[in-house]
Parts: structure tokens; C-alpha cells; sequence
């Protein structure tokens, strides 16, 4: 796969989005950071949850049943957020009640959803846990950090009840899969958004930068890494939970959030929602499949990075 750089829409030198994994997120905590990207002219991508299922949920949020609460999402949709998917619901979700929440949301949103990211607990994730990995990479994730953590992707394997494969592949195009630290998503996985034969019921899957909450966010948009991403000409695709309480101090957003997001706005970048920023890297250079080599650069950048972290905070 040939890397080149990409050229930008309206003459812009770099692109910046983020992926809200809406865990925590209610009407308290939520319309504060969007009305700030607002403000900024950023239009990123927030994940609802459509319904709120069934059985124990060990971090919920907000879900679309909640009317006021769906109408401030339809709200975000219609000032140009993207809407997408976290699973069904914030609680593990079988075959039947995915079905019915892909439908409660494509009535809701006009369409089904574009992207999706797996809520970390679920059992209907896709291909998660030791199923993100391969071989030798596999193996010490399975013995160094993910040994709880074995058997979640049922949501891929057609003989569990949690089974939905089949429709993320007829319905959802993008599906994100690792996490990096660098801010320059796109530089870490320069073949974004790429379709893995291994993992066939994705149609593609994409990469973000590490922003799970405000410390981690903040870190890596700070003011030398935003430089730098501009310098590159790169893409940013921020992950995090915008619904934490640490992105505010007391009942205001946190001031370094704001300001480290305002510097950011005010260069001017690509700030268009998740499912765009991709769909015009598919148009820049085709639809690519990832080979053998490629995918294990990925996997190995994302475990090197992960055993670190695991033998800095045990
Ligand atoms: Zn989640």
C-alpha cells in the first residue's frame, strides 16, 4: 500500500476529529463540551446509545429512551454532528436487541449508522479483546494484560447469542479497532480506513490517538503535538469519553481543555465528523486491504505501547 500525503479539503493543512464514547454522558455532562465545539467550528462524532437493554450495565450513561435527552442528540445532528453507534446499549445486548436497536436508531437518525465502537464490557463487541490480535502478538496479550479478557468478540462469532456480525457488515462502514499515543492518528496507521480479510464482518476499520480521559486528552493535543500535526500535515482521530467528570472544574469545563482546544481551532484545520474525515481518505487512495506486514506493524506498535503503560501503572 502506498503512503503519500493526503491532500486536504479547502486548502486546509491538516485534519482533527474526535470519537466520543458516550459511557457517563447524560444532560449534565455532555451538552457543555458540545456547545464549546460548536463555538469552535468543530463538528466531530458523538456515539449514543439507542436503547438501554437488558441486564447489568457496569458503566452506563444516558440512552435515546430518555426523550430529552434524544432530542438534544437530534439536536447535535442537525448543527452537523455525526451520530454513531457504541453497541445497542450500555449493557450487553443479544442478537434480537441489537437488531431492534440498529432499527430504533436508523428511525431516529434517518439512516443506519456510519461508525461504530465497541463499549469496552460488551459481549456484542466485535472482534475485541485477544480477537483484535494475531499470532505471536496474540499470544502475549492473552498472558501479559488481556487474560480476563479472552472470548470478547462474541459479537463476531456466529454460534453466541450475541452474535450481529452479519448486520455491522450490511449496515456499518467504519469500526475502530487501536488506540495510539501520537496525535497524528494517520502517521500511526498510515493505511486508515483498511479492511483486514481476518476480520470480515468489518467492512474497514480505523485508528485514533489516545484521549480516553481529560489528563490523556490533554496530553495529546498539547501545544508542541498540535504543532507538530500541523507541520506533518496529518489526521487526528481523538479518542474519548467526553461524559467524565474531569473534563470539567466544578460546573465549568476544565480551563486547560478549553484552552488547549481553542489554540487548536484557531489554526484552522479539517474539523469535520469521524465518518467524512474517512470517507476522503477512501477517496484520496481506494479501499485498502491490509497484507500480513501491515497488520502486524499495527498490532505490535499498539501492544509495545500497551506494555508500557501496563508496567507504569500496575
Ligand atoms: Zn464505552
Amino acid at each position: 500500500m502506498p503512503v503519500h500525503a493526503i491532500r486536504w479539503p479547502e486548502g486546509k493543512r491538516f485534519a482533527f476529529t474526535i470519537f466520543d464514547d458516550t459511557d457517563r454522558t447524560n444532560l449534565e455532562r455532555g451538552p457543555d463540551v458540545y456547545a464549546l465545539l460548536r463555538d469552535l467550528g468543530m463538528r466531530t462524532t458523538k456515539s449514543v446509545w439507542p436503547i438501554r437493554g437488558q441486564g447489568d450495565a457496569p458503566i452506563g450513561g444516558a440512552t435515546c429512551e430518555d426523550q430529552a435527552y434524544l432530542e438534544w442528540a437530534l439536536g447535535l445532528q442537525r448543527d452537523g454532528f455525526e451520530i454513531a453507534f457504541h453497541n445497542a446499549a450500555p449493557a450487553s445486548s443479544p442478537r434480537r436487541e441489537v437488531e431492534r436497536g440498529l432499527e430504533v436508531f436508523r428511525n431516529q437518525f434517518g439512516a443506519y449508522p456510519k461508525v461504530h465502537t465497541n463499549h469496552g464490557a460488551n459481549l456484542d463487541a466485535l472482534y475485541w479483546g485477544a480477537a483484535r490480535l494475531t499470532g505471536p502478538q496474540r499470544w502475549v496479550y492473552e498472558r501479559v494484560i488481556g487474560h480476563r479478557r479472552k472470548g470478547r468478540d462474541a459479537g463476531t462469532d456466529p454460534d453466541s447469542v450475541y452474535f450481529w456480525g452479519d448486520l455491522a457488515q450490511a449496515h456499518i462502514t467504519y469500526v475502530r479497532n487501536f488506540v495510539y499515543h501520537d496525535i497524528d492518528t494517520l502517521a500511526c496507521c498510515p493505511f486508515m480506513p483498511y479492511h483486514d480479510p481476518a476480520r470480515p464482518f468489518v467492512n474497514f476499520w480505523f485508528a485514533s490517538s489516545e484521549g480516553a480521559d481529560r489528563p490523556a486528552f490533554c496530553r495529546t493535543i498539547r501545544e508542541e503535538n498540535q504543532d507538530r500535526l500541523e507541520e506533518a500535515g496529518g489526521a487526528c482521530i481523538m479518542y474519548t469519553h467526553f461524559g467524565v467528570p474531569d473534563f470539567r472544574d466544578g460546573k465549568r469545563l476544565h480551563p486547560r481543555f478549553v484552552e488547549l482546544m481553542t489554540r487548536l481551532a484557531e489554526k484552522g484545520g479539517w474539523f469535520v465528523p469521524v465518518g467524512e474525515l474517512l470517507d476522503h481518505l477512501r477517496t484520496q487512495r481506494g479501499d485498502p486491504v491490509l497484507t500480513p506486514a501491515s497488520r502486524r506493524m499495527l498490532e505490535r506498535r499498539w501492544l509495545l505501547e500497551r506494555l508500557v503503560r501496563a508496567r507504569r501503572r500496575p
